[in-house]
């Protein structure tokens, strides 16, 4: 095992990593922005080294100064995280020729599912299906429009370095694709530096479920249960829950077995999360991209399955095998996360940094709460909202749905606008309490631009 791990990240999931470190007996090193100073991870960790100015570029993203760091300290291993470097292949490769192990799976599987087109050619090699689209990516307008006229509007362009939600752009007929693809390209080269896309037809009806896999190195590769994430604004998700209250259980064991074969055609190692659409009125489900990092939302995976998930990551990448067979994952209950960003829903989730006057956590039973806020925190502009993750788990649905509203209810953030009053909103409308809500529910039941919702989901002016 290893002795010390650095953990190339800020925020809730560098707190979940310490956590892990800790009870594993590893020692932490935390590598930290100067707008993170007084954040909890660095208060918390067993050494702390800064690394470079607020912006994520210069910190962050910053390879020469996190190997630097790592040198230095005399780390064995990097845990990476999400967002940031977690996907970036040429990381990966870095430390292996640094000698230092990274906690995630090996360069060539990430270079191989990373980019978007890749990843969907993987998966048709090996029968699993695609949103039917382009073969790769675009760059020739009469080729876009002939693909879309075959596959029929409306069609989505998608980046191919996409994430977040962003370079995404759905047309629905030829007038407005041009533009689409135009924008669309402009927004990936600005937000990941590479402005390729590629086409695939835009399933109207689906639901957004992926599965979750741990993959050692000795080629044993378990599902450990799927996510329904449709609760979605702007193709980023704010509402997770296991399990997905439609699927049935022969779509769910399709879904994990073509997972798991995915994984084993890219010769993938440690925790992964292969995304499907699940299109409702078909019944089929597509492949639309591979996860090859730590997720947002897989506490709820932990809470229904009792295995934990970051130290089954450090523990595969410092070469342990798996210590449970497919047979040993049984999920048990219901688990609902709610993302709490630092944002004000109320103005089209404007971002909301500042300070925090007055903090109140939830607990009881059930109740799990991944954040690294305290009484006095000051919330910094540079980073994503994401301040906090309340995880509910209980026996039904039913019972975890009152459970979380019970807990957002306790919950007091002072200071700052939350998405807290949102999600109590959300959680009280008709249509997610039957649990068949599509991608689309958020945005068509909620006026998002600063009107409330009545509890018909109709959007009501304000007064
Ligand atoms: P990102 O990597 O930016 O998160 P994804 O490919 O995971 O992008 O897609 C994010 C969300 O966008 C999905 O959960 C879904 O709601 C929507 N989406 C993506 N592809 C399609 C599609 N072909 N049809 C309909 N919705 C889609």
């Amino acid at each position: 095992m290893f002795s010390k791990v650095l953990i190339a990240n800020r925020g809730e999931i560098a707190l979940r990593v310490i956590r892990a470190c800790r009870e594993l007996g590893i020692r932490t090193v935390v590598v930290h922005s100067e707008a993170d100073r007084e954040s909890l991870p660095v208060r918390l960790a067993d050494e702390t080294v800064c690394i470079g100015a607020a912006s994520s570029k210069e910190s962050y993203l910053n390879i020469p100064a996190i190997m630097s760091a790592a040198e230095v300290t005399d780390a064995d291993a990097i845990h990476p995280g999400y967002g940031f470097l977690s996907e970036k292949a040429e990381f990966a490769e870095i430390c292996e020729q640094y000698h230092i192990t990274f906690i995630g799976p090996p360069p060539k599987a990430i270079a191989m599912m990373g980019q978007k087109a890749n990843a969907r050619t993987t998966a048709k090699r090996c029968g699993v299906r695609v949103v039917p689209g382009s073969e790769g990516v675009i760059t020739d307008l009469d080729e876009l429009f002939k693909i879309a006229e075959r596959i029929g509007y409306p069609v989505l362009i998608k980046a191919v370095a996409g994430g977040g939600g962003k370079g995404m752009r759905v047309a629905h007929n030829k007038n407005s694709l041009r533009t689409a693809y135009e924008m669309a390209q402009a927004e990936a080269k600005a937000a990941f530096g590479d402005g390729g896309v590629y086409l695939e037809k835009y399933v109207e009806c689906a639901k957004h479920v992926e599965a979750q896999i741990l993959a050692d190195r000795f080629g044993n590769v378990v599902f450990l249960g799927e996510r329904d994430c449709s609760i979605q604004r702007r193709h980023q998700k704010l509402l997770e829950e296991t399990p997905c209250p439609i699927l049935s259980p022969k779509l769910r064991e399709e879904i994990g077995k073509a997972a798991v074969r995915l994984a084993k055609a890219c010769g993938y190692v440690n925790a992964g999360t292969v995304e499907f659409l699940l299109d409702v009125k078909a019944r089929a489900f597509y492949f639309i991209e591979m996860n090859t990092r730590i997720q947002v939302e897989h506490p709820i995976t932990e809470m229904v399955t009792g295995i934990d998930l970051v130290k089954a990551q450090i523990r595969i990448a410092a070469g342990e095998r798996l210590r449970f067979s497919q047979h040993d994952i049984v999920p048990k209950g219901h688990a609902i996360e709610c993302r709490i960003n630092a944002e004000d829903p109320e103005e089209a989730f404007r971002p909301c940094p500042g300070r925090v006057s007055e903090y109140m956590a939830p607990s009881g039973l059930g109740i799990r709460l991944d954040s690294h806020l305290y009484s006095g925190y000051t919330v910094p502009p540079f980073y994503d909202s994401l301040i906090a993750k309340l995880i509910v788990h209980a026996d039904t649905r039913p019972q975890a749905i009152a459970r979380v509203k019970r807990a957002l209810e306790e919950y007091r953030v002072e200071g700052i606008k939350t998405t807290v009053p949102f999600h109590l909103q959300l959680l009280s409308h008709p249509q997610f309490g039957e649990g068949s809500y599509l991608t689309s529910f958020l945005e068509q039941a909620f006026s998002l631009n600063g009107h409330a919702p009545s509890r018909d989901g109709r959007s009501e002016p304000e007064p």
